[in-house]
């Protein structure tokens, strides 16, 4: 998987087309979509015609389509809208507690079965819900998609996933752009001569988490990509892991945070 892919959300229409063409351009080949996001079309677009081997895409399902027939008819709407023939990454984008999750992941089995899904994976799991899909899933739990940048640092869920061989992907990893107003983080930022947005990437990357960061501008998406030749300093890292918020920027329809 990809340890950096670009995030979607909010990328519709004609935008959103060119937000991925550019961002194959400049060297993506990871894009994180969603059922929810309306825009698998205008992605399907973008990767129209290239080398499928070389791209990795993710798409997550919905709570309300997590029944086996709803989830496979779900797939191969997602699959028929992009114009693939599979999905590399296929998330559950939240529980839904009223659904059984032996249905829910029986039917993932069935679709990476057909070839439709590669590897399966979760989003928005708090540890004791990621325990019961470990424990129902035949197929291994890849990643764990979840909030997490400087002010939210969650690292009792990052060691609960490493000890389960779960990466964690970070959505939001620059906290929708609050994390980049962080005093710490930028002040880090000044001593290392690199950029808020490149700090809170790399702060992620050194905890071995992939990143996600959306953005509808070339010059922002390869800001966002040089992070992998410079390291953030123990003590810089430190300094971040210890910002004292727990910040959401993010509210989902669920009551488990
Ligand atoms: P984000 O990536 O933390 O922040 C995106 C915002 O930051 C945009 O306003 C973007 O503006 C700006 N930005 C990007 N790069 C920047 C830079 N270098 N300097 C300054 N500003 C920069 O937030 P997000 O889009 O909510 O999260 C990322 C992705 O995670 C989503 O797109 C989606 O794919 C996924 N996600 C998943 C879930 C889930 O429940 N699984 C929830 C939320 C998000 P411009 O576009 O103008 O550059």
């Amino acid at each position: 998987m990809p340890i950096l892919g670009l995030g979607t959300w909010r990328l519709d229409g004609e935008e959103c087309t060119t937000a991925v063409s550019t961002a194959r351009e400049l060297g993506y080949t990871h894009i994180d979509t969603a059922d929810m996001y309306g825009n698998h079309v205008e992605v399907g677009k973008a990767l129209a015609g290239l080398d499928r081997s070389a791209l990795f895409v993710t798409s997550k399902v919905g709570p309300d389509d997590l029944r086996h027939d709803d989830l496979i008819a779900t797939c191969e709407r997602n699959l028929e809208e992009l114009g693939l023939d599979y999905l590399d990454m296929y998330l559950l984008h939240w529980p839904n507690p009223d659904i059984p999750m032996e249905e829910t992941f029986e039917a993932l089995g069935e679709l990476h079965g057909d070839g439709k899904v590669r590897s399966i994976g979760v989003s928005n799991f708090i540890i004791k819900r990621l325990a019961q899909a470990i424990e129902i899933s035949e197929l291994p739990i890849c990643t764990n998609q979840v909030e997490f940048h400087p002010l939210l640092y969650q690292e009792e869920l990052l060691r609960f996933c490493e000890a389960n061989d779960i990466v964690v992907t970070a959505y939001c990893p620059l906290g929708r752009t609050e994390a980049l107003d962080n005093e710490v983080v930028k002040s880090v930022a000044a001593e290392h001569g690199k950029t808020p947005a490149q700090v809170c990437l790399r702060w992620l990357f050194q905890k071995g988490i992939i990143v996600i960061p959306k953005s509808r501008s070339a010059e922002r998406m390869r800001e966002n990509m040089e992070i992998f030749d410079w390291e953030l300093s123990a003590e810089a890292e430190q300094r971040i892991d210890a910002i004292p918020e727990q910040k959401r920027v993010v509210r989902l329809p669920i009551a488990e945070f």
